[in-house]
């Protein structure tokens, strides 16, 4: 049987259509962007053409203001180091406790290593930002706010446009990581306050090693990989072009089957869900479940380790996962469950499932199948398992 792949906020796979349009640029059409002749100008143009479709994609004011970078963990950093050398008299950075490693480990370092304040915004059980702390966090000492468009671990959406309408008289800058967000969330920036956004294409059906930051036009901007004058002088190194035109194609796809990410893999995610919480005693759906991306579900599974889920998951065929893929291999459960209070008897058995427009109905069902006996056999061997399939104790969402 094919082996169900509900793992696609770590990663997905190309799109054929992209794969496609991007293998001539390793062939024929080598050459380098920035040369002036013939082999040059062909794929510059074609460079053009896919910045033409991000900026159609976020709803940007200018093409210019893409810049093409290697993913979203370079976006998130180039944003971060950008704001504090452009503002050195602002020492201090807002960002949220259930953001990324690539933005959360970088601040950490700053605080460590650079004398830089760092305001952590809790979140509430639902995973939603303490809008009063944010406020108060507010201040002309402040260089950037970056806070995710969308969670990784839950889908859960965050108010990023009044967030960036909030920082604004402070003359703060507003970058948001938006790898999950950008392709399954409509976007407008040129409408918005928000300075800069990262997104990965390896999130959206382009190949790893691939991303884009934009940078609004008129937004205080110091390049953080210095060399050539590639990307108008904001991200030196000969472009990525079989890279940049995947990206473009997964942009212009992305946008295509938003409706459908809205509307039919939303309707297999919630028949996931709901399958699950109906035939599988004490676990709880977690994140604002109201107000999420439409392709993730994390369910905790209490009294159960998520690494022996994944493993009999893994041998039905079925890949998922245990909180963020750079955490996994660790015993501590995901920073982003404890930052919403979950109880560690909970966290440690949570799995997201995340899908994609690959998704189909048989494949929910399969999940659907698997998944109660796994639990069952998995505590029946916990020691903390009563067997008495109480509801939960603590159920944030549904409480
Ligand atoms: C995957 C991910 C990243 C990292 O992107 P890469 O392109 O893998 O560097 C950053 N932020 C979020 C929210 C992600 O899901």
């Amino acid at each position: 049987m094919k082996p169900v792949y509900f793992d696609n906020n770590a990663t997905t796979k190309v799109d054929p259509r992209v794969l496609e349009a991007m293998l001539p640029y390793f062939t024929e059409q080598f050459g380098n962007a920035s040369s002036l002749h013939a082999f040059g100008a062909e794929v510059g143009a074609a460079v053009k053409g896919a910045r033409r479709d991000l900026q159609a994609l976020l709803g940007a004011e200018h093409d210019h203001e893409i810049v093409f970078t290697s993913g979203g963990t370079e976006g998130d950093n180039a944003a971060i180091l950008s704001a504090l050398e452009a503002s050195p008299r602002r020492r201090e950075v807002i960002t949220s406790a259930v953001e990324h490693p690539a933005v959360l480990s970088l601040c950490a370092w700053l605080e460590k290593n650079r004398g830089v304040k760092v305001h952590v915004i809790p979140v509430d059980a639902k995973g939603r930002l303490d809008m009063a702390a944010y406020e108060a966090a507010l201040s002309e000492r402040v260089a950037i706010v970056s806070i995710m468009w969308a969670n990784n671990e839950t889908g859960t959406l965050f108010p990023v446009a009044k967030l960036a309408e909030m920082a604004k008289p402070y003359g703060i800058l507003f970058h948001t990581d938006a790898v999950q967000a950008v392709g399954k969330v409509p976007m407008d920036l040129k409408s918005t306050a928000i300075d800069m956004l990262s997104l990965s294409g390896h999130k959206l059906h382009a190949p790893k090693g691939i991303g884009a930051l934009y940078v609004r036009r008129g937004t205080r901007f110091r390049p953080q990989i210095k060399g050539g004058q590639q990307e108008r002088g904001r991200r030196a190194g000969t472009e990525n072009t079989p890279g940049i035109v995947a990206l473009g194609v997964a942009a212009r796809l992305a946008g295509d089957y938003m409706a459908e990410e809205n509307g039919r893999v939303r309707g297999l995610r919630d028949r996931l869900e709901k399958g699950l919480l109906q035939r599988i005693p004490s676990c709880f759906a977690t994140g604002d479940v109201e107000n999420r991306l439409p392709n993730t579900a994390n369910v905790a599974f209490e009294f159960v380790e998520g690494e022996g889920i994944l493993l009999l998951l893994n041998r039905a065929g079925i890949a998922a996962s245990s909180g963020s893929a750079c955490t996994s291999g660790s015993l501590e459960p995901s920073h982003v469950l404890r930052a919403m209070s979950i109880p560690y008897t909970a966290a440690h058995g949570a799995i997201r499932f995340s899908l994609s427009r690959d998704s189909s109905g048989e494949e929910v069902d399969r999940v659907i199948e698997a998944m109660p006996g796994i639990i069952e056999k998995l505590r029946a061997l916990s020691p903390f398992w009563d067997g008495s399939g109480a509801a939960s104790a603590f159920n944030p969402v549904y409480a």
